[in-house]
């Protein structure tokens, strides 16, 4: 019997060959074995193994260049596919997508008023729908990944808590038995880190911070190429750190938290506050903000500023390579980048550095979506 550690091990050269099969448009065994320093015997056993499960394929003859013409492989990214599932209060998002996390179709809905069993329901029937309309069956998936808004307990399938949802401890052990794949769940926010880790704007970096501005505010740490979930999994509270006086209550109990000054929601209180007048929607603010508003600009502003105060109390404590900003917001925000660096140059302290970068994410807003999609590839691809 083979030892814990030579499994280890196999596993671990499974997923580095596998990873730069991927990497590559097309290798050869040689080549392969030479960049990731592994014996030719190693590379051609995990070889055969992926052209037996037809993760790649033969794909022609290299030119010799003496002895035997080389074979060259390719990686088939679309022999499998996974599920990519973001629920949000308002909204549930699902993505069918391949083993290079391309997107090969998606679909999404609006809920009045959250019902998780019926989410459920919807998510069997989605599921079902996605995967015959692309032409994969039940066992060409190797499984659904759901981002949550809230405590999630990912070994036991469990979301703890979501106050956002108005929903404690479900078991989504029940969708696992229903769809007969294997369920990955994870919190939004962690989950959206991780897609930028693997995908996005942290791919380079070793220390990252992701704030997710939805209807409150969550963030997911990068800490040496990891996402860090703290002792108890809630690490990334910064949405609850509180940076005013003024008496507003927060749904985590307290007042005065970031998220009443920097979520979306927080953004349409304080329109309504200067204005008298109520938006219902962030698009409806930044329609008024092009048509020329007034107060609308000083919002604008106030927001910023608030926003601005809490990155530059996490890149205090933290003093990560990079803060990245996602959600919905994002693809509002892009044109005031020039607004944002012009206040982080201002305001910055000799505590901080100007090489702790502020970016807006590229996936947006999409992290969460494509994050949970990946879930279900990291025992494969040993992220
Ligand atoms: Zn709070």
């Amino acid at each position: 019997m083979e030892s814990l550690d030579q499994s280890i091990i196999k596993s671990l050269n499974r997923s580095r060959i596998l990873r730069a099969f991927r990497e590559n448009e097309i290798i050869q065994k040689k080549e392969l074995a030479d960049a990731l320093r592994l014996s030719i015997t190693t590379v051609t056993t995990n070889t055969n193994q992926l052209l037996d499960e037809g993760l790649i394929e033969e794909t022609g003859i290299a030119e010799s260049t003496g002895g035997r013409k080389p074979v060259v492989f390719q990686f088939l990214k679309n022999a499998k596919v996974t599920l990519g599932v973001d629920i949000s209060p308002h909204q549930v998002k699902m993505i069918l997508s391949n083993l290079s996390s391309e997107v090969i179709d998606v679909v999404s809905w609006r809920n009045d008023v959250f019902d998780m069993d019926k989410t459920i329901e919807k998510i069997e029937v989605e599921t079902k729908r996605l995967l015959q309309s692309n032409h994969y069956s039940l066992e060409d998936c190797l499984g659904m990944g759901l981002s949550l808004p809230g405590l999630v307990d990912a070994d036991s399938n469990r979301l703890i808590h979501a106050p956002n949802l108005a929903v404690k401890d479900y078991d989504f052990s029940k969708l696992q038995a229903r769809l007969g794949m294997k369920i990955f769940i994870e919190n939004e926010a962690n989950v959206a880190a991780f897609a930028e880790l693997i995908l996005g704007a942290a791919e380079n970096n070793n220390n990252a911070v992701y704030v997710s501005i939805t209807e409150g505010v969550g963030c997911g740490i990068i800490s040496d190429h990891k996402v860090a979930k703290g002792t108890y999994n809630k690490a990334g509270e910064f949405g609850h750190m509180r940076i005013s006086d003024r008496p507003l209550a927060c749904s985590c109990g307290r007042s005065g938290c970031w998220e009443l000054f920097s979520s979306e929601r927080a953004l349409l209180r304080i329109y309504e506050e200067k204005s008298g007048v109520k938006v219902d929607a962030i698009e409806a603010f930044f329609e008024k903000y092009h048509e020329g508003s007034s107060v609308a600009m000083d919002t604008l502003k106030t927001y910023l500023d608030y926003l601005l105060v809490g990155v530059e109390n996490i890149m205090l404590g933290l003093d990560p390579e990079v803060v990245i900003i996602g959600g919905d917001i994002v693809r509002y925000l892009r044109e005031f980048e020039p607004m944002i660096e012009a206040y982080l140059e201002q305001n910055h302290t000799n505590l901080l550095s100007r090489d702790n970068k502020l970016v807006l994410s590229s996936l947006a807003p999409q992290s969460a979506l494509l994050g949970a999609a990946l879930l279900p590839l990291v025992e494969m691809f040993g992220y």
